[in-house]
């Protein structure tokens, strides 16, 4: 019988940790068993229990210095890499890649704060959002954190502000430049009929609008095209767009000094996955950006992208202990976790794959099984693979999914009360807690019975 490879006796990329399923770190130690950073993952649950999610250190600045090396290898002009906080929010993170030198975008007071509080320095901060709150936008604006205007409404309030403290404020425009690219719908953002910022037949209107205010200033130009993209084509296209639209900024005398592509290039979550490089996305931006400025005779803009998920997604794991079973003859055999759409609605909402291994028996050595893995929640769509290929395995057996850093945490809930896991950092042989398991009581903290209840009991 032929031997299928094992995904994790890949050849493992150090410079584009995207193109990998595992974090760079993980190896299988003496015992046969899964560990990462240096970390043997069953000693780490024994002590932090499940589920539980792990951060490599390595892979994480690994991700980021991609970024900061390609654009300083290929953007002759200034740059900056801005790491999409939304994909993975945490004090931890805003100080991780603060002190790799890259931004921050935020899209609320929270994932502001957080920024701060991990020591993001304000002018390294971007504020995105199509629906911002008054007291949002006061707070970027008076800590000098640049607002990214993504509609009429943004425009109206940071006028009424400059106003009101008579000075100037930069601003940024997003706009959507109308490519279409194949991811899923709910991610797509760049095409004409999306929420986020103004359609770009509308911009010369923008740009009248903007000539009578008295103290908005245009600095910089956005758009943000989707995200888990394969194709470097339409990034390479946004390059010229781009351009076309400082140029006919310009015939209104705004003088666009930055341009912020944003985000979006995929990890590889699966086989199947064929995500670039960090290296050869940043390759095709920053070309198209320097040939459509060199053909117009125009300065090179200080460049910016927004990286999310291919800076965290692969740094990050999640290990589940493994409960129940039940074997349905001739269908199939569900093997339930302890956690599940809370802790990851990837699956349930995208219908998002993985690939997962089990962490007593990686190589799944012994005779093979399909099974179903399913959440603990309360929803018949919770389950985290329709069908995976395991070794044989019972109940109190580890299971390690990877690719997870990206999008779980940020996107996790309490559905069913169930508390969030704890997050470990991984790093040669250390493990340490950057953010604590939450208890039951303290899904209680908000709940409020009105006082005549207690009364009356
Ligand atoms: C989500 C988002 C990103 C990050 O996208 P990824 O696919 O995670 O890289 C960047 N910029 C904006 C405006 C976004 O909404």
């Amino acid at each position: 019988m032929e031997e299928k490879k094992s995904f994790l006796k890949q050849k493992i990329d150090l410079s584009s940790p995207n193109k990998n399923i595992v974090p760079i770190t993980t190896a299988i130690g003496n015992d046969g068993k899964l560990s990462v950073g240096g970390c043997s993952i069953e000693e780490l649950v024994k002590k932090y229990d499940s589920p539980l999610y792990i951060l490599d250190e390595t892979t994480l600045r690994n991700s980021c210095r991609a970024y900061k090396q390609a654009l300083e290898k290929y953007y002759p002009g200034k740059s900056l890499p801005i790491y999409a906080s939304k994909a993975n929010s945490s004090i931890f993170m805003s100080n991780l890649v603060s002190s790799e030198g890259l931004g921050l975008d935020a899209v609320s007071e929270g994932e502001l704060l957080t920024a701060l509080k991990g020591g993001v320095p304000n002018e390294k901060i971007v504020f995105h959002g199509n629906n911002k709150s008054d007291k949002e936008i006061e707070f970027a604006v008076k800590n000098n954190i640049q607002v990214i205007v993504d509609n009429d409404y943004d425009l109206e309030r940071l006028e009424e502000l400059s106003n009101e403290f008579d000075r100037d404020i930069d601003i940024m425009i997003r706009f959507t430049p109308g490519i279409e690219c194949h991811t899923h719908e709910y991610i797509r953002t760049g095409s004409f009929d999306s929420k986020f910022g103004f359609g770009i037949e509308y911009l010369n209107i923008l740009f009248a609008r903007i000539n009578e205010t008295k103290h908005l200033k245009l600095k910089g130009l956005h758009a943000h095209i989707g995200s888990q993209i394969f194709e470097l084509e339409p990034h390479n296209d946004l390059g010229g767009i781009m351009i076309n639209v400082i140029l006919e900024a310009k015939k209104f005398g705004h003088n666009i000094q930055q341009l912020n592509v944003g985000g979006g290039l995929g990890i590889k979550y699966t086989e199947n996955d064929t995500p670039p490089s960090i290296d050869e996305w940043v390759k095709t931006i920053s070309r198209s950006v320097m040939e459509a400025c060199k053909k117009h005779n125009l300065d090179l803009p200080i460049l910016m992208c927004e990286p999310g998920r291919s800076i965290v997604s692969t740094a990050g794991i999640t290990i589940y202990k493994i409960g129940a079973f039940k074997e349905i003859p001739g269908i199939r055999t569900y093997l339930s976790v302890d956690g599940g759409m809370s802790d990851n609605p990837r699956p349930i909402t995208y219908q998002s794959n993985y690939s997962a291994c089990l962490v007593s028996n990686p190589f799944n050595l012994d005779s093979k099984k399909k099974y179903t893995i399913a959440g603990k929640h309360c929803e018949s769509g919770d389950v985290l693979f329709k069908e995976i290929e395991l070794a044989d395995c019972k109940t109190g057996d580890l299971i390690c999914v990877f690719g997870t850093g990206a999008y779980n945490n940020s996107m996790s809930s309490n559905y069913n009360r169930i508390p969030r896991p704890a997050a470990l950092l991984v790093c040669d042989g250390e493990a340490e807690l950057i953010q604590k398991r939450e208890s039951p009581f303290d899904l209680l903290k908000y709940d409020v019975l009105p006082d005549r209840f207690i009364k009356q009991n």
